[in-house]
């Protein structure tokens, strides 16, 4: 059997973490939690946190840390991720955030964080382009539609632009990005946790690629 993982997924918006995320789960059989999975969950529940979550999403805004670490340690305390791990997707987004997950998972809670690297020119038009399952999250792009066009493959759901795959919002997210979630990839390199992997590339091959580095990282002698 495959043993299981615990990976934070970095990288800039766009830079197909998600998709990379649930595949990356899908081979080592281990959740993926992803924060704007979640948020998009209570958002579409329209419960009275799902409605002040959408404001800060519209707008390309962070939400505040504490409730972000709250959402997180309750999600982390479930049995399923004791047993195998988890793929981390979105968070942590900032440095209070990443030094909670020390408290909240204990002081070795990650094997690997992965930087997930494509330059910004090539994400913006990826963003542009971007089309997702309302329903399961599944993403398409313009140029890599359904196969009916408009619904989604996997659950029949329909594929939209995202709300906040505005120009306005995907800018401010990407500025965020380099200023409050680029200092994390410090901050793991000093743990001696970070490998850089090139996200250019086919989807098949990107995910090699990341295979690879998780298995690299699993050898004896190797320092982390
Ligand atoms: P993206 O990476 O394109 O911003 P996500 O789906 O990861 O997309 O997140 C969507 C939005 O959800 C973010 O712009 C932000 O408003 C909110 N969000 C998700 N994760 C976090 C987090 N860890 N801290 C603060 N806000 C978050």
């Amino acid at each position: 059997m495959i043993p299981g993982v615990r990976l934070i997924m970095l990288g800039r918006q766009g830079a197909g973490k998600g998709t990379q995320c649930v595949r990356i789960a899908r081979h080592y059989v281990v959740p993926h939690i992803s924060t704007g999975d979640i948020l998009r969950g209570a958002v579409k529940e329209a419960s009275p946190f799902g409605l002040k979550a959408k404001e800060f999403m519209e707008r390309g805004d962070l939400l505040p840390d504490d409730v972000m670490i709250g959402i997180v340690a309750e999600r982390l305390g479930r049995d399923d991720t004791r047993t195998r791990g988890y793929v981390l997707d979105g968070f942590p987004r900032t440095v209070a955030q990443a030094e909670a997950l020390i408290e909240i998972a204990g002081r070795k809670p990650i094997d690997l964080v992965i930087d997930l690297e494509v330059p910004r020119e090539l994400v913006l038009e990826r963003l542009a382009g971007r089309r997702v399952c309302e329903t399961c999250g599944t993403n398409y792009s313009v140029a890599v539609p359904p196969a009916s066009g408009e619904t989604c493959d996997i659950c029949g759901g329909l594929v939209v632009q995202r709300a906040d795959d505005t120009e306005d919002a995907i800018n401010r997210r990407l500025d965020l990005y380099e200023t409050q979630t680029r200092p994390l990839t410090d901050f793991y390199r000093e743990l001696g946790d970070l490998v850089t992997v090139d996200g250019v590339g086919s989807p098949d091959m990107v995910l090699e690629r990341l295979v690879a580095a998780v298995e690299s990282s699993r050898r004896p002698g190797v320092r982390r």
